[in-house]
């Protein structure tokens, strides 16, 4: 079967290998036989594996949907009574996080901080000291929108001081950038299949402490089908979903997950890295400018300021680079104007290469001179 190549640079779902589509077409089953109980422990284990939880330590809750489901049943169902949540709030991502707590009514700080860098940890640091009934502390840790990596280590230890749990967002890293789930004080983390572990859209998983699990069994039930214990519950009683599984996503997944062994997690991370440099090398090739500093970026987003040309067009750009199998994405760095290019998914340094190929064709067809102008003298 040939399966056209697309390569998108867009924040995730990333692009897969054959292998992974083709794992979804398999025999029908019903989720409730063994084989496929048996399918969902291994995936499970793997999972924690891929952080180097200790099994014994760390659990993995499964979940039907996209990614934000997870925000959506830590932030629920993690938070004892009496408490309140605070959410480091330096991106788009983490606004999401706020907006979870907004919907429930959850008592909650959004400790909003500048968009275009890390999180300040002294502003952590004040607000955990003034608000000592706080139990949960909540931080993204790459904010996807502008590719700023948080000092999540940092974040965890300044939590744990204060007698908090950590939860970090960690879609866009999980099986990216190599974590040990403990050295980084994380206590809750998560992830789509979609993205670092490059299989398909609809099940999402967190990784987290099964003692603290226990403990939030007696919390409020704020969800019926989006309850973190609930799931885990099921899940040690069972080893099943509570409700129908994602069947064919997760045969996606497992092959997934054999190919996520098969490369590596050095070899992998090295592949991300080699895509990075390759669009950081392309952009600047053209004169474009990038939206955050490099050194506070995570290595797998892109933030590209638009250029001061009146012929520049996003939509064109991209309708452009799309006919052409390559996928570029709007950008999220609150009012700066930004594109983003991604280094997620089963794509090498080669792809990039090819990639700016077809997007020097796509500022030629549009007018846009090149190397691309900026109003400012200096970046
Ligand atoms: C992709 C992503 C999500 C989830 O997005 P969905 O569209 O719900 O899959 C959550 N957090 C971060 C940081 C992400 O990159």
């Amino acid at each position: 079967m040939e399966i056209q190549r697309n390569i998108l640079l867009n924040p995730g779902p990333a692009t897969t290998t054959d292998t992974v589509k083709l794992a979804q077409m398999v025999p029908d089953i019903c989720p409730r036989e063994k084989e496929f109980a048996g399918l969902m422990a291994a995936l499970r284990r793997d999972l924690v594996r891929v952080v180097h939880g200790d099994p014994a330590v760390y659990t993995a809750v499964l979940f039907c949907g996209s990614g934000t489901l997870n925000l959506d049943v830590c932030l629920n169902s993690l938070l004892p009574p009496g408490k309140q949540a605070l959410i480091v709030n330096n991106g788009a991502y983490s606004s999401r996080a706020a907006e979870i707590c907004r919907s429930y009514g959850l008592p909650h700080t959004d400790l909003r901080l500048p968009f275009d860098r890390p999180a300040d940890l002294a502003a952590v640091e004040q607000a955990l000291r003034d608000r000592p009934e706080t139990a949960l502390v909540y931080a993204t840790h790459n904010e996807t929108g502008t590719g700023v990596l948080n000092p999540i280590r940092d974040l965890g230890a300044l939590a744990h001081r204060h007698g908090a749990v950590f939860i970090t967002d960690t879609t866009s890293t999980y099986a990216m950038r190599p974590m040990d789930i403990a050295a980084e004080n994380i206590d809750f983390c998560m992830a789509s299949a979609q993205k670092g572990l490059m299989g398909m859209a609809g099940l999402s998983f967190v990784i987290g402490r099964r003692d603290l699990l226990e403990a939030a069994r007696e919390y409020p039930r704020r969800s019926y089908y989006c309850n973190l214990c609930r799931q885990y519950e099921y899940f040690e009683r069972t080893g099943e979903m509570e409700f129908t599984p994602p069947v064919q996503t997760v045969y996606a997944a497992v092959q997934a997950m054999a190919e996520y062994w098969a490369e590596g997690e050095t070899a992998k991370w090295a592949r991300h890295t080699r895509v990075m440099d390759a669009i950081h090398a392309g952009l600047a090739a053209l004169g474009f400018r990038e939206a955050i500093r490099r050194e506070w970026q995570a290595g797998l987003v892109a933030a590209v300021r638009y250029p001061d040309d009146p012929n520049w067009n996003f939509e064109r750009v991209h309708d452009y680079c799309y006919d052409r199998g390559f996928t570029i994405y709007p950008g999220k760095v609150g009012t700066a104007r930004t594109f983003r290019l991604c280094a997620l998914g089963a794509i090498d340094a080669p792809d990039i290469h090819d990639f700016f190929r077809v997007f020097r064709g796509a500022l030629d067809a549009c007018g846009v001179a090149v190397p691309v102008r900026y109003r400012e003298a200096t970046p």
